[in-house]
């Protein structure tokens, strides 16, 4: 048997899902699963930052508005830790769009807007793959503010 592959991804609530009151939601479904959240905190980011976590999008069309929504309000990063973590979070933020993510997802529960519409909102950031995870989490939070302890699950199973 392949040996786990325990990962590390950044979340983000983006302005729209904070000021929707959806932390908490969003939150919840990431503890329903196990993963472990090791890293959480407010942030308001600036039009540098906001250039530094979307690099890959900075020359494309849609980039000022993305900007412009996602330094509208505070946004809540966390970084989640758990078993093929950055898969696993795609999987329950739901596609990019949300006219076509699949109901269960928090983007197909509570979102509806295609990405025709250029100010689309869609909740939630999730790093794409294990590479973005790796450069995401090292810039939203520093070494300090990422902690190791073990859930009541990691516990449970050193007992068995
Ligand atoms: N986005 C947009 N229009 C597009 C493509 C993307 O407004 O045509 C926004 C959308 O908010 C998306 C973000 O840019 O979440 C980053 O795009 P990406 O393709 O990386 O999607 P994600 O990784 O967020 O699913
Ligand atoms: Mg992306």
């Amino acid at each position: 048997m392949s040996k786990p592959k325990i990962e590390r991804t950044l979340v983000l609530v983006k302005p729209d899902g904070v000021v929707r009151g959806l932390i908490g939601e969003v939150v919840k479904r990431f503890e329903m699963v196990g993963l472990k959240i090791v890293g959480m905190k407010m942030m308001k980011i600036t039009p540098d930052f906001a250039k530094q976590h979307y690099f890959a999008h900075v020359e494309k069309d849609f980039y000022p508005e993305l900007e412009k929504r996602i330094i509208a309000g505070p946004v809540i990063a966390a970084v989640l830790e758990g078993m093929n973590a950055v898969e696993v979070v795609r999987k329950i933020v739901g596609s990019t769009e949300s006219k076509s993510s699949v109901p269960g997802t928090i983007r197909g529960d509570f979102a509806h807007v295609g990405l025709d519409y250029q100010g689309t909102k869609n909740i939630v950031h999730a790093s794409g793959n294990l590479e973005e995870a790796e450069k995401e989490v090292g810039l939203w939070f520093s070494e300090k503010e990422l902690f190791e302890y073990k859930t009541m699950y990691e516990k449970h199973i050193e007992e068995e």
